[in-house]
């Protein structure tokens, strides 16, 4: 049986993967994270924006997203843009260590995954302050079951500042 879910992957832009290495770099030595924004291309997940959720308590291994607050800067995003195939598409948080995403990341994904209909895209940015990693996954529902793709990771190199 062919699952065209089997092919699905996210399409993110190399934009969006430098702004999110330059926002986990800047919240060291905590984490932070937000919504990811864009639309879907059939089974595709397309990032083409972010979106950085403050929080009141940062710490140093876990970034809550605050689902009230996402929802008001959601809205407020989707009101300003220019682009109407914009919505949330998925979540993206970074790791203040070379770390790639935890098992509690994975159970997330999926249960975020598990809640919708349509697929997901999910980034964890891991930094050590030099040097970044990208890691993406593809999350979305097949009949019952919730399939999560690890789909790959990219390193963006930073030049120490003198
Ligand atoms: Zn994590």
């Amino acid at each position: 049986m062919t699952d065209l879910r089997a092919e699905a992957k996210v399409d993110i832009s190399a934009d969006v993967i430098k702004a999110l290495s330059n926002a986990a770099t800047t919240a060291l030595p905590y984490e932070t994270g937000g919504l990811l924004i864009g639309w879907r291309d059939g089974e595709n997940v397309v990032v083409r924006a972010w979106i950085q959720l403050g929080t009141p308590n940062p710490r140093t291994n876990r970034f809550d997203i605050d689902a009230k607050k996402a929802t008001k800067v959601l809205k407020h995003h989707l009101r300003m843009t220019s682009n109407p195939l914009e919505g949330y598409v998925g979540a993206w948080h970074t790791h203040p260590a070379l770390a790639p995403p935890s098992g509690t990341d994975i159970e997330t994904f999926g249960a975020s995954a598990a809640a919708t209909s349509a697929p997901l895209a999910f980034v964890v940015l891991a930094t050590d302050g030099f040097a970044s990693t990208a890691h993406i996954a593809w999350a979305g529902r097949s009949g019952d079951r919730v399939m999560i793709r690890t789909q790959k990771t990219i390193t963006v190199e930073r030049t120490k500042s003198e």
